[in-house]
C-alpha cells in the first residue's frame, strides 16, 4: 500500500551535492542567541539604525508612494539592472570617492550580498581558482562556495593583503592558467580584520592582475566609515576594469537591501542574465526610497553622525582591550569600519570557547568561520563595535577577558 504522502527527503538523497556541503553562517546562528536580554552581542555587523532621522526615512518613503507616477514605478516590476534614477544617483555619489562610471556601468543588486552571489554564478565553474584575503568576509565565502571554487586565502598584515604571499601563490597557480578567475578583496577596514590596504599594495595587486590575468573584485561597504587617517584611492579609480561592489547598508540601512555592482558593460551584460533568473529585478520600492534619500536628503549629515558614534565606540573598545585583556592577546587597530580582529595564543580555540562566552553573557564570531577551510584561525575572533553602547562594549570586553583568562595556560 502506498503511503499518504509523496516522498519528503529527510536523508538528503535528493538534495543537490553542492548544497549538502553548505554550512550555516556562524553569525546567522548567533543572531538567535544574541537576542537574549542578558547577552551583549559583539558578533553581528549591524549598523546603529536607531540613529537615522525618522523624518528623513518618512520623507523618502512617502516620495515612493505619494503620487500616481511614483507608485506606477515603485510598486511595479523594474529593469533588471535597476531603476535608472537610482543608477544616476549612485554614479554621482561614487565621484567623491574618485570613481567615474556612467549609470549604464551600474547594476543594482539586493544588497552587496546578492552581488557576491551573482558574480560567483557568472564566473565560477567547479574547481576554478579564486583568491581572497584570509580571513575574509564569511558571507562571501558562503556565496562563492555554492559554485564549488578552489579558494586560495592570502594572509594580511597591518597594511592589507600580503603581496609577497599573493605572488608566491600566483607562481604556484601559473601564468595564463584558465582556471584562475578573480581575486576578491575588501581594501577598506576589512571584514573581519579591520585593516586597510595601503596604496602601494593596491597598485601591486593591479599589476599582478594584469600579469597573471585575473579579475579584481573590490568590495567596499565600509569605505565612508573612516574615523582617522586619509582617504585611500579605490582600486576602481585606479583601473576602470575592476568590479566594484557598493551598498547602502552601512550608510542608510541594510533593511532596504540595496547594493550595486559597478563594472564594464560587457561584464554587467552577463551578470544581468544571471540576475534575470534569480529575481527578474530587485525591489523597485526599496530602490525608489533609496534614490530619494540620496538625492533629496542631506544624507552626509547622518553619515557624519554614524561616523562620530562609531569612532567613540571603537575608541571605547580599544581602551577596554588595553585595560582588561591579558598581554598574550593582540588585536588590530582599525581606522574605520565596524570590526577588529583579536589573536590569542596558538593553543586557544575560540570555537569551543564560544559556549563559555555565551554563558558569561557575551558573543563574538570565532576566527575559523572566516577561512575557506573552516579550520585556520581557531585562535582568533572578530568583534564588532558599531552596535552596542560604549557602556555595554566595556562590560562585554571585561566579560570576554575573564573567559579568555580562565583558559590561558599560565
Ligand atoms: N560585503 C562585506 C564585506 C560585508 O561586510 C557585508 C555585510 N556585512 C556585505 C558585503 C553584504 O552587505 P549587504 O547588506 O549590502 O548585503
Amino acid at each position: 500500500m502506498s503511503s499518504a504522502h509523496i516522498t519528503f527527503d529527510t536523508t538528503g538523497d535528493k538534495i543537490a551535492r553542492r548544497v549538502r556541503k553548505m554550512r550555516s553562517s556562524a553569525v546567522r546562528d548567533l543572531f538567535a542567541a544574541a537576542t537574549r536580554d542578558d547577552v551583549i552581542s559583539l558578533s553581528g555587523g549591524m549598523p546603529a539604525v536607531s540613529l537615522l532621522p525618522v523624518e528623513d526615512v518618512r520623507a523618502a518613503t512617502l516620495a515612493a508612494v505619494e503620487s500616481p507616477e511614483a507608485r506606477a514605478v515603485s510598486l511595479q516590476y523594474g529593469p533588471t539592472n535597476g531603476a535608472p534614477g537610482l543608477r544616476a544617483v549612485l554614479a554621482d555619489m561614487m565621484r567623491d570617492l574618485g570613481i567615474r562610471v556612467k549609470p549604464d556601468q551600474i547594476l543594482v543588486t539586493t544588497g552587496a550580498q546578492e552581488a557576491l552571489s551573482l558574480i560567483a554564478e557568472a564566473f565560477i565553474d567547479p574547481g576554478d581558482i579564486i583568491i581572497t584575503e584570509g580571513p575574509t568576509y564569511l558571507g562571501a565565502l558562503q556565496a562563492f562556495s555554492a559554485f564549488e571554487p578552489d579558494v586560495r586565502a592570502i594572509p594580511f598584515d597591518d597594511e592589507g593583503m600580503r603581496m609577497d604571499l599573493l605572488e608566491e601563490e600566483l607562481k604556484r597557480i601559473g601564468k595564463g592558467n584558465p582556471r584562475l578567475k578573480y581575486c576578491y578583496v575588501i581594501p577598506n577596514f576589512q571584514n573581519p580584520g579591520g585593516v586597510t590596504m595601503v596604496a602601494e599594495r593596491r597598485r601591486r595587486l593591479l599589476e599582478l592582475a594584469r600579469e597573471y590575468d585575473f579579475m579584481v573584485v573590490e568590495d567596499d561597504p565600509y569605505g565612508r566609515l573612516r574615523y582617522d587617517g586619509g582617504h585611500q584611492v579605490p582600486l576602481k579609480a585606479m583601473d576602470e576594469n575592476v568590479i566594484y561592489l557598493g551598498t547602502i547598508s552601512k550608510m542608510l540601512g541594510p533593511g532596504l537591501r540595496t547594493g550595486w555592482i559597478a563594472a564594464p558593460e560587457s561584464v554587467l551584460a552577463r551578470i544581468n542574465l544571471v540576475k534575470q533568473g534569480a529575481d527578474l529585478c530587485g525591489s523597485s520600492f526599496d530602490q525608489i526610497i533609496v534614490e530619494h534619500y540620496f538625492k533629496d536628503i542631506p544624507w552626509q549629515k547622518t553619515l557624519q553622525k554614524f561616523v562620530a558614534v562609531y569612532k567613540e565606540r571603537r575608541d571605547t573598545m580599544l581602551a577596554a582591550l588595553e585595560e582588561f585583556f591579558p598581554p598574550e592577546a593582540t588585536w588590530t587597530h582599525p581606522e574605520g569600519g565596524m570590526f577588529l580582529w583579536i589573536t590569542l595564543p596558538d593553543y586557544m580555540d575560540t570555537d569551543s570557547m564560544l559556549a563559555e562566552a555565551l554563558e558569561a553573557g557575551v558573543t563574538y564570531v570565532p576566527g575559523n568561520s572566516f577561512f575557506p577551510d573552516g579550520k585556520t584561525g581557531r585562535n582568533s575572533m572578530r568583534v564588532n563595535f558599531s552596535f552596542e553602547t560604549p557602556e555595554s562594549i566595556t562590560e562585554a570586553i571585561r566579560r570576554l577577558a575573564k573567559v579568555i583568562e580562565d583558559r590561558l595556560e599560565l
